[in-house]
């Protein structure tokens, strides 16, 4: 279904984007649809940036915004909206669904130029017109190279035009250094969407905590969680779910979700909702029979002890770095206590030993894109320092490799991972993701039932 009416705040980002880099071109291509095999494709997702400034979600997309001329309604120092998108063709539409076309990427999406985007090539080279700088993310996909020569060449045919004038050749930046910039501090109305989405996910979450039963299959817990966010009013998952039972959790990025569900064993599941485009992004490990083992729970108390310190150090000043800092230093002293590591506390975090058990950081950024775009790190290579308005994740794991014989035979094959997204806010943070039970005696209460 084609909206008709697109939130005012897609031209209020372009305003500030534009006003922010003055004299530059930004010039982002969307998604295209990209086929699994044969004539099918993949679900079509837009990309994060060209969505964030249009809210348009149809494939074979451009936006370019242009500085204006003097001459024009925009005004000396304005900018054009330009959006090359699909024609019109009531054929292919009655294949493949309804298309915007020219005239209502102009009216609905506030386009003040709009064209066809056969006519790309042809228009690019003279939206350089004043340019003095290009945004534009050069040599990144297999794809994207022949978005690369498109871009090169209108830049060589604007060049040709300009004569014998001595005028330098146009720098080219990444657009995501501002556009990720402005993506990192979330605005009010994307708070309360990737509220909706951390709601529907948790949600999802608590529903496949309350029904799994040993002899069900890894799969089970995937249809359902799914199922849960699509009819939460989710689009799809915001990206692959882990549903890792037993062993298969020690492996991080478990995605096959296709083996029984044994009693006696632990289940992880990480999964997201997206919902108008936003994430959630949730971890959960429990039993798949009632109760945690007494190794099983020992673990699991040391990840949601450093989970918890985790949450708890997140507040404007801190460095992300910081709260990575600290939750591993909780986790240690965990391990520590429970004999998988000797020595000091310190010592370990600078020499990376705990990294056998836990070898990931504890946090990303959340939005558009679940591992969303901004720094974590500032130019000079120390810590993004943390701001109201970032949203992130907070997710410690631990995870023994089934074949590391040097631990006791108990933890062997053993992942825990928990996970919540949490908000910066003016005097400390909101997680937004507590619906779901985290507490082990909760979880067994739930698992009884
Ligand atoms: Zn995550
Ligand atoms: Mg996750």
């Amino acid at each position: 279904m084609l909206l008709s009416h697109i939130p005012s705040y897609f031209k209020a980002r372009r305003d500030k984007l534009m006003a922010d880099n003055p004299g530059g071109i930004f010039i982002l291509p969307g998604a295209v649809d990209m086929y699994r095999n044969g004539d099918q494709s993949y679900p079509l997702r837009q990309d994060s940036n060209l969505y964030y400034l249009t809210g348009y979600v149809e494939t074979d997309a451009w936006l370019v915004l242009a500085p204006a001329a003097a001459s024009s309604p925009q005004g000396k120092g304005g900018y054009r909206t330009v959006l090359f998108v699909q024609h019109r063709d009531l054929d292919k539409e009655m294949w493949n669904g309804e298309r915007y076309g020219t005239d209502r990427a102009m009216k609905i999406f506030g386009a003040d130029e709009a064209h066809v985007i056969d006519e790309l090539d042809k228009k690019l080279p003279e939206l350089f017109a004043g340019a003095e700088k290009v945004f534009y993310r050069l040599g990144t996909t297999e794809r994207g190279e022949s978005n690369d020569r498109r871009v090169l060449a209108a830049m060589h045919a604007h060049r040709r035009s300009l004569g014998r004038t001595g005028k330098p050749v146009l720098p080219v930046f990444d657009p995501n250094g501002p556009l990720g910039e402005m993506r990192l501090f979330k605005t009010p109305e994307e708070v309360e969407l990737i509220r909706t989405a951390c709601r529907i996910t948790a949600a999802g979450h608590k529903h496949v905590m309350e029904n799994i039963r040993p002899g069900m299959n890894e799969g089970d817990i995937q249809t359902m969680i799914e199922h849960e966010f699509r009819r939460g009013g989710a689009s799809c998952p915001s990206f692959g779910t882990i549903a890792a039972g037993g062993k298969n959790a020690a492996c991080l990025h478990y995605m096959s979700n296709n083996e029984p569900l044994r009693d006696g064993e632990l289940v992880l599941v990480d999964a997201g909702a997206e919902y108008a485009q936003y994430s959630g992004d949730i971890t959960r490990t429990f039993p798949v029979g009632r109760k945690f083992s007494p190794a099983q729970a020992r673990i699991y108390d040391v990840v949601l002890k450093a989970q918890k310190a985790g949450v708890a150090a997140c507040k404007p000043g801190v460095t992300i770095t910081g709260v990575h800092k600290r939750v591993s230093e909780v986790m240690i002293e965990g391990l520590l206590s429970l004999g998988l590591l000797s020595g000091d506390v310190q010592e370990i975090f600078t020499n990376n030993t705990h990294k056998r058990f836990f070898p990931h950081n504890t946090s990303h950024w959340m939005g558009l894109d679940v591992h969303d775009a901004g720094l974590y790190l500032n130019n000079d290579g120390s810590s993004r320092t943390l701001e109201p308005g970032m949203l992130f994740s907070v997710e410690p794991g631990f995870y023994v490799q089934p074949g590391d014989t040097e631990a006791s035979a108990e933890y062997q094959g053993i992942g825990i991972r928990i996970e919540d997204d949490v908000l910066i806010t003016r005097d400390g943070c909101e997680n937004l993701t507590t619906l779901v039970p985290k507490e082990r005696a909760e979880i067994e209460a739930l698992r009884s039932k």
